[in-house]
């Protein structure tokens, strides 16, 4: 019999994702069982959530501080994410930590409730294949495919079209001359969404946009050329899909990330959670649809060509791309240059026999490579 408690193991659980799924479990102590929570370097909230929470495992970046912590010592983050007390992985990491966790947890039975988008980026192919193979689903954390994946209930074979919402980002207004130089503290002020550092300069660069592009491709096996994009900038509508009779089912909602994490912990079941805000369309009043202005969004295009290119090329995207995104939060790069430095790593980028997909540590080891690369550029650029 399964358990009466879902219980749930919270990688990278003191980020963005991370503190809101503990949120949406604090408010459903019944259904809900924390197992397992591993955390980087903050181990002050890590600690706090250890005391509410009472994990059985735990795991951080300091081994030594590691010691101190109550709970078992977990060894790694493959280990958690297959841990026989396991149900649901959540795998709120960022960049390239989540893929090998997101494999061995689909390998071992496990649901994956997916918030680190670029696991997809690098390996989507190898990904889903783990999911059918094993069995076992892929839940859309990400708002804009989980809006997707609610729409396709009972659609699934008329769907002829996903049309994905993008707030526009911190710098929708600027015209492309004035984005030279824009400052990481502008780049971090999203107009609607509030989120970790890296996604939220993605954002404004319209890169994450592109992730989602690629994520939806992979999660809802759909042709790119059945995917669009288009502005939206009060982020009620978190997308769209277009059936065979040609009817649009949008999902709306607040832009509140509980909302997607309180559904893929609670599918096949919908669940209330008094501690969210309903919505009201009254309140909400217009909602604009605006076409995507490629010249102020370089990156969108570059990021889905690259991305969408068999092999290594997504972890080569997504190693560029997390090096740029740091470079121009340490004020070593301007804004304008992040499309600059993805291209010249990708112009160096020589994948291996394209005809066999690669394996997860060549996929690492790319994504290790074009974040090296990328820094070696702008250090041999700037002297
Ligand atoms: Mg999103």
């Amino acid at each position: 019999m399964a358990h009466p408690m879902r219980r749930v193991a919270v990688l990278g659980s003191t980020g963005s994702v991370g503190t809101q799924t503990l949120d949406v479990i604090r408010a459903f102590p019944d259904k809900f069982d924390v197992v397992a929570l591993s955390a980087g370097k903050n181990l002050g909230l890590l600690a706090q959530q250890i005391d509410e929470f009472n994990p059985e495992y735990v795991l951080c970046e300091d081994s030594e501080a590691l010691k101190s912590l109550p709970g078992r010592d977990c060894g790694s983050l493959e280990e958690m994410a297959t841990l026989p007390e396991v149900d649901v992985v959540m795998v709120s990491t960022v960049g390239s930590a989540g893929l090998l966790p997101t494999v061995r947890a689909l390998e071992a039975g496990k649901s994956v409730a997916l918030a680190n988008k670029e696991v997809l980026i690098m390996a989507g192919e190898q990904v889903m294949d783990a999911s059918r193979r094993f069995n076992n689903q892929i839940l859309p954390v990400d708002s804009e495919p989980s809006a997707i994946w609610q729409c396709m209930l009972g659609e699934r074979d008329a769907v002829r079209k996903l049309i994905i919402t993008a707030s526009g980002g911190a710098f929708r207004d600027r015209s492309p001359t004035e984005l030279g130089n824009v400052t990481p503290e502008e780049a971090l002020n999203h107009p609607t969404w509030s989120m970790g550092r890296k996604i939220t300069i993605d954002s404004a660069t319209l890169v994450n946009k592109a992730f989602e592009v690629i994520e939806a491709h992979w999660l809802f096996d759909m042709p790119y050329d059945k995917i669009d994009v288009v502005i939206h900038r009060q982020s009620i509508v978190h997308s769209m899909i277009e059936t065979a009779d040609g009817i649009v089912k949008a999902h709306l909602g607040s832009p509140d990330m509980r909302y997607p994490i309180q559904y893929a912990l609670s599918h096949p079941q919908r669940v209330f959670n008094p501690g969210l805000k309903p919505f009201d369309p009254v309140e909400t009043g217009s909602l604009t649809f605006e076409a995507m202005d490629p010249q102020l969004y370089p990156c969108f295009e570059l990021a889905i060509d690259v991305g969408r290119r068999p092999g290594t090329w997504g972890a080569a995207l997504m190693g560029a791309d997390e090096a740029a995104v740091e470079m121009f939060l340490e004020n070593r790069i301007k804004f304008t240059e992040i499309p600059d430095v993805i291209r010249a790593v990708v112009d160096q980028h020589t994948p291996k026999d394209s005809t066999n997909l690669p394996n997860l540590d060549e996929v690492i080891q790319t994504a290790r490579w074009a974040s090296d690369t990328a820094r070696a550029t702008v250090v041999g650029s700037s002297n």
